[in-house]
């Protein structure tokens, strides 16, 4: 349900959580005139913004997609700039995906994939033959390689510093109001029209509310009776990061390479991270202190063969100098908000006018945060030119056709 009507420049708006996305809806709003109060029910990145591999790419299957992330990562290279500040937030030493004689028909769609991807603005992407891929990246298995695609604009973020700088320059200059440590607990309604919310520390008015808790939406809807189920499920699942202890494998250089079992690992802090989607059951009421919690099969105390010992395995098969590490160091998690189709939700509210949501970002957060905020001004202020379309990400959508890059 729309707007009703955005309210002008200057208008109050209300951003409940100050992860990445929050970061950048105040910024982008503060910006363009509002005035903005954004809370947290803990601190800065308190959620999965915190916790995320934070890894950026353009390779993605759909044009709105390839678009908004040669946007992002336009916005990620401008930061400094932006914001004032001397910090480099994008490190972009590439996306690698290598296919092997046993992937003939993804190596297929990647190439095919890697064409439409230029036509939409990723002009970067290149093809290697088997010969280009060992040369340039010789940690590959080379028995059976087909080629690989690769992006050199692709890489990794630093969201803590995204987040932070982001809001300082709310504050400074465009004195955005934030209360940490401060949940919702709820909304203030006139019928069908949101004016605000309750927090722990009081009443917030507004004349819009942005949702931006991402993995928290099912919990923070729950306070918003609805006539019918006309709201899609935002599901939290949890997601597994494992870092190996490199040893004397010089991995300083290898770009993030995804395998085409979607397994993945690029180097952090001289250790090699690595992830790999597991098919967790939805936790639609997890605590704040459930984030960190790995749970019996992935924690390294627990259990003498964890999830991290097949992701090894995974990549020590296709990466033959992983075999040579001295073995896995530490592991991490958090949730992802997951969508049916792996897309975000960013629209108004289909029964609360004054409400929208920025939420649901799955995999691609992190790199998707600055076309969130984009995509947001856009609903605010419609007349906006901007250089991808909304309706990959409208609340009321064919969510069959999913993004197929999904990590
Ligand atoms: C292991 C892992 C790896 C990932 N890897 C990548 C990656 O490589 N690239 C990528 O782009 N993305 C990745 N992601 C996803 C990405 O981290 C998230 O999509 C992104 O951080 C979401 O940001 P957000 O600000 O929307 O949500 P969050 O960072 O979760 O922030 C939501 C905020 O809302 C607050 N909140 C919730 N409920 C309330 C309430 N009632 N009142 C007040 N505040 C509230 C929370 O405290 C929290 O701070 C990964 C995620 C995980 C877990």
């Amino acid at each position: 349900m729309e707007g009703p009507i955005p309210p002008p420049n200057g208008g109050k708006v209300l951003v409940i959580g100050a992860g990445l996305t929050g970061a950048l809806v105040s910024h982008q709003l503060a910006e363009a005139g509002y005035q903005i109060t954004c809370v947290d029910q803990g601190h800065i990145g308190f959620g999965s913004s915190s916790r995320s591999a934070a890894c950026i790419r353009a390779q993605f299957s759909s044009e709105t997609i390839v678009k908004a992330m040669v946007y992002a990562i336009r916005f990620y290279k401008n930061f400094g700039t932006t914001m004032g500040c001397d910090d480099e937030v994008i490190i972009q030493n590439g996306y690698l995906y290598p296919f092997w004689t046993w992937h003939e028909d993804l190596w297929d769609k990647a190439q095919t994939q890697a064409l439409n991807m230029k036509e939409w603005g990723l002009a970067e992407v290149e093809l290697l033959s088997p010969k280009e891929a060992t040369e340039r990246f010789p940690f590959l298995l080379s028995d059976g390689l087909l080629g690989a695609r690769f992006s050199l604009t692709d890489g990794f973020l630093r969201p803590d510093v995204i987040m932070g700088e982001a809001f300082r320059h709310c504050r400074e200059e465009h004195g955005v109001q934030m209360t940490l440590n401060c949940a919702v607990t709820g909304f203030i309604t006139d019928g069908n029209q949101v004016t605000g919310a309750q927090t722990q520390k009081g009443a917030v008015e507004a004349d819009v509310v942005i949702n931006c808790t991402n993995a928290w939406t099912g919990q923070l809807m729950k306070n918003l009776p609805r006539p019918n189920n006309s709201f899609p499920v935002v599901s939290p699942h949890k997601r597994f990061l494992y870092f190996v202890d490199a040893g004397d494998v010089e991995i300083g250089n290898w770009p993030m390479t995804v395998l085409p079992s979607d397994a993945y690992c690029h180097p952090e802090h001289g250790k090699l991270m690595m992830g790999w989607k597991y098919n967790s059951r939805p936790e639609p009421d997890f605590k704040p202190e459930d984030q960190d919690k790995l749970g019996v099969g992935f924690h390294l105390k627990h259990t003498p063969v964890h999830y991290g010992h097949l992701m090894l395995q995974e990549m020590g098969f296709y990466l033959p100098e992983v075999q040579c590490m001295p073995g896995i160091h530490s592991a991490a998690c958090g949730y992802y908000g997951v969508t049916p189709d792996s897309h975000p939700l960013i629209d108004w509210d289909p029964d609360y006018a004054g409400l929208i949501h920025a939420a649901g970002h799955s995999g691609h957060g992190a790199m998707f945060a600055p076309a969130t905020a984009l995509l947001v001004q856009k609903l605010l202020m419609p007349e906006m030119e901007i250089p991808f379309t909304l309706d990959h990400f409208r609340i009321k959508r064919d969510f069959t056709h999913g993004e197929r890059n999904v990590i």
